[in-house]
């Protein structure tokens, strides 16, 4: 078998060696001991990732894409209305499965790059009665961040239930669901919590879960419903097994290996080391002249970057990169999509996989024709490393 690219998309991302020994641990079955001890851990993890000791834990076999619509289905009933504080792509998805669960949905939308001033919000927010309000902790299509903890503060004035998109911050942002007031918040296993693709991952606070036992009307799919995974979290978090659907066996192991790295770490270190390798790849964007996707800093990701092309280069670059043994991505947002390219870097990503990155990415420039003075942009990001 080849040896992969180094993994530099905003996720799926590359594991560690602990995290990849979990995965090829020898089949056990869900109701194995050592299976149901690794599983409580998980769910424990979670409570710390998301400083949030008064949630309950979720883990379903699922992408990030079923948190988003188990976040809706338990919360939303027909006819309440929704605000969604909308950046991008992943905010018009979950504003689609709030119409489909029949929400009435209100939008407060920017240009790409930009997220809507407090301002916009907050006018939203006092025209009606909003059962919830969501936001897009970061807009994976563009990099835009999100102001949650000043977003969920003017939601709570309003009394409304806040949703937090989680997938391309959770392990990699900062993100204190409790002290923030942040009612719902989810990701999934393959971004900055380090795992492989296949587990989605929620967390709710104490009045989402009221919210959701006042509902007067079932949730309307099974495999959705907190009502068939509380207590099978609640007896796996205890250490006794309990069945609704087969749980992703291996994967949780690997989660919880993962989960493991990042308190080890603790999320304060590792926020900070996120914020210190985005530093380090803006000072080599900028020395190379490449342009950020968003609009200021003040709402540019830390997870990763979305960078414009340069005159005269495509979506080429992509394939000239990987040819350098680095995978970065092309563009999502789809008004934007042929015009912009993305970088991660988060999760296990170190100051040594910044500067390769930054150096295949320039061999990629020059491959595509643009100018510039080789090493510039590795010069720069060591720069920022050093400091
Ligand atoms: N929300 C955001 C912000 C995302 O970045 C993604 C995935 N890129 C999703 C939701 C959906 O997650 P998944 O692809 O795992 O279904």
């Amino acid at each position: 078998m080849s040896t992969p690219n180094l993994l530099m998309i905003p996720g799926p991302i590359g594991l560690s060696s602990d995290v990849l020994r979990a995965l090829s641990e020898p089949q056990r079955g869900h109701l194995d001991p050592v299976f149901m001890q690794s599983f409580s851990r998980a769910l424990k993890r979670l409570r710390e990732v998301f400083v949030a000791p008064g949630a309950q834990p979720f883990i379903v076999s699922g992408s990030g894409t079923l948190a988003m619509e188990m976040s809706v289905a338990n919360l939303i009933q027909p006819g309440d209305k929704a605000l969604v504080v909308n950046t991008g792509y992943f905010s018009d998805r979950i504003a689609t499965m709030l119409e489909l669960h029949g929400a009435q949905v209100t939008h407060v939308k920017a240009e790409p790059g930009d997220v809507a001033s407090l301002g916009d919000v907050e006018r939203a927010l006092s025209s009606t009665s909003f059962k919830l309000m969501t936001v897009t902790h970061v807009d994976t299509s563009t990099a835009v961040l999100a102001p949650v903890k000043e977003l969920a503060a003017l939601a709570k004035k309003y009394g409304a239930l806040v949703v937090v998109d989680g997938v391309c911050s959770v392990g990699g942002e900062a993100l204190e669901m409790d002290a923030w007031g942040v009612d719902v918040a989810f990701t999934a296993s393959q971004k900055a919590l380090g795992a492989p693709p296949g587990l989605a991952v929620l967390l709710a606070s104490p009045r989402a879960m009221e919210a959701w036992k006042a509902r007067t009307k079932p949730v309307a799919a099974m495999y959705l419903d907190f009502a068939q995974w509380l207590p099978i979290q609640q007896a796996y978090e205890a250490g006794t097994p309990s069945y609704f659907a087969t749980p992703a066996v291996n994967l949780i192991m690997a989660l919880e290996v993962s989960l493991g790295e990042l308190v080890a770490e603790t999320m304060p270190v590792r926020i900070a080391r996120h914020q210190t390798l985005a530093r380090a790849a803006r000072a080599a964007w900028s020395a190379l002249g490449l342009v950020s996707l968003t609009h200021r800093p003040e709402v540019t990701a830390h997870t990763l970057s979305a960078l414009k092309y340069p005159a005269g280069v495509d979506a080429s670059l992509v394939k000239h990169v990987a040819a350098q043994g680095v995978n970065i991505a092309g563009g999502l947002h789809p008004a934007l999509k042929a015009t912009y390219f993305r970088v991660g870097h988060m999760g296990a990503a170190t100051g040594g996989t910044v500067l390769e990155t930054v150096g295949a990415l320039e061999r990629g420039l020059s491959a595509s024709g643009y100018r510039f003075d080789a090493g510039v942009g590795v010069a720069a990001a060591q720069r920022a490393l050093t400091a």
